[in-house]
């Protein structure tokens, strides 16, 4: 018998998110996620995805990870610590070291709960941990799950960090402080100040995690923001994700020998969760070593972000100050921006509307991720339909 309780909290709360437009329903992808795909059999060009090399589709690692099904099987039969690390999983964490510039790396089964893993493993109730306002779910949880006193600090705003950091180690109140943040801000494309952040660290000591979801296959040859700065030997947390420009699914820390024999003692999804499949990790592998071998897929990605950008400015849309391929077209009013959404669905083009409270009030935007599996024929197709649906709304 369903509780009464629980059946009134669940509809009481969906019926009011219905209410008031907030629910969100889920488009079913038909077939994989390229750079065009198909929901209730309409076809339209992907705009969506963070597939940033088109890796996700690509034949190369298909063909490992097939491979790997038949060497390995399809699961890795336990969690890490018990008998689950597979050679693969070694193979792995020493490529991603190598790529990244540091001495050791720890493999984990998403990027969201690395950052659940990490933070918890290092930082306690007797810490403090200054976070960037705009930082990503997944670090706002790993932060909250360590009991450290969360310290956010205004978007990429190096004085009031300073000034919050100097507070903060003056107090004398915490055994550790550590800044975080992310590399590449998935929302508007910006670029975190690592340099000024590093200097600030060394200033009063602190520790630093730098998120790179959306900056690793992007910047520094793809090796990320770090690499980007020539900051590898001053960062001591480069996390990363293995499901966005790598194209599979994982997460990752690089950093310092010690900091990795920790995490594989201390942080709890490693410890209690079962590892990656084989054909993930393999097909993962794989494009590390493409990414190290060439830089073909990100400048075919640069050019194809610096085209549409400059289509959608030369439109007259709000483009903002993305310093990388995420490109926002920001509209403003929540409404307005869902329903230019929509409309550019219905036109052909699969572009999510981002509204509060994932950005501020009165920013709404539809965000377009090009990939470097587009053609130049998409993104004028992509084009057209927004020159089209842009002028319809008034918007342009
Ligand atoms: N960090 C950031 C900055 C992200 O954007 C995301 C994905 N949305 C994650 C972590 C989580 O990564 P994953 O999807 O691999 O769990």
């Amino acid at each position: 018998m369903p509780s009464d309780t629980l059946n009134q909290f669940l509809n009481d709360n969906l019926n009011e998110l219905k209410e008031q437009g907030l629910y969100n329903e889920i488009d079913v992808v038909e077939g994989a996620n390229g750079p065009r795909i198909q929901i209730d059999g309409r076809d339209l060009v992907n705009l969506s995805s963070n597939n940033y090399l088109g890796l996700a589709t690509d034949e190369r690692l298909k063909e490992v990870a097939k491979d790997a099904v038949d060497s390995h099987g399809v699961g890795a039969g336990a969690v890490r610590t018990i008998n689950g690390t597979l050679d693969l999983h070694v193979q792995l964490e020493n490529k991603i070291a190598e790529f990244k510039g540091t001495e050791a790396a720890i493999a984990y089964q998403s990027g969201f709960n690395c950052n659940m893993a990490a933070i918890s493993a290092v930082m306690d109730k007797n810490d403090a941990i200054l976070s960037d306002a705009l930082n990503h779910a997944s670090i706002i949880d790993g932060c909250r799950l360590s009991k450290a006193k969360i310290i956010p600090f205004e978007h990429s705003d190096m004085d009031d960090l300073r000034q919050k950091a100097k507070e903060a180690k003056e107090s004398g109140q915490y055994n550790k402080i550590m800044i975080i943040t992310d590399g590449v801000f998935s929302m508007d494309g910006d670029v975190a100040k690592l340099p000024e952040i590093v200097e600030i660290a060394k200033e009063f000591d602190l520790i630093t995690y730098v998120d790179d979801a959306h900056g690793s296959g992007v910047l520094g040859k793809g090796a990320g923001t770090v690499k980007h700065f020539g900051l590898q030997n001053e960062i001591d947390f480069q996390m990363g994700t293995l499901s966005k420009a790598i194209g599979v699914v994982g997460g990752y820390v690089a950093g310092k020998q010690n900091l990795i024999d920790w995490l594989k003692v201390r942080s709890r999804p490693f410890l209690f969760s079962t590892s990656l499949t084989p054909a993930d990790v393999s097909a993962t592998t794989k494009a590390i070593d493409l990414l190290m071998e060439s830089t073909e897929l990100q400048d075919r990605m640069w050019e194809n972000g610096d085209y549409l950008k400059k289509g959608l400015k030369e439109l007259g849309f709000d483009i903002g100050n993305s310093e990388t391929p995420i490109t926002p077209c920001i509209i403003g009013d929540e409404k307005t921006t869902q329903q230019f959404s929509k409309r550019l669905n219905e036109e052909g083009v699969y572009a999510k509307s981002i509204v509060f409270p994932t950005v501020p009030k009165g920013t709404g935007r539809v965000r377009n991720m090009p990939t470097a599996a587009h053609t130049k024929e998409m993104l004028d197709e992509a084009l057209t339909i927004y020159e089209k649906v842009g002028k319809e709304m008034n918007i342009i």
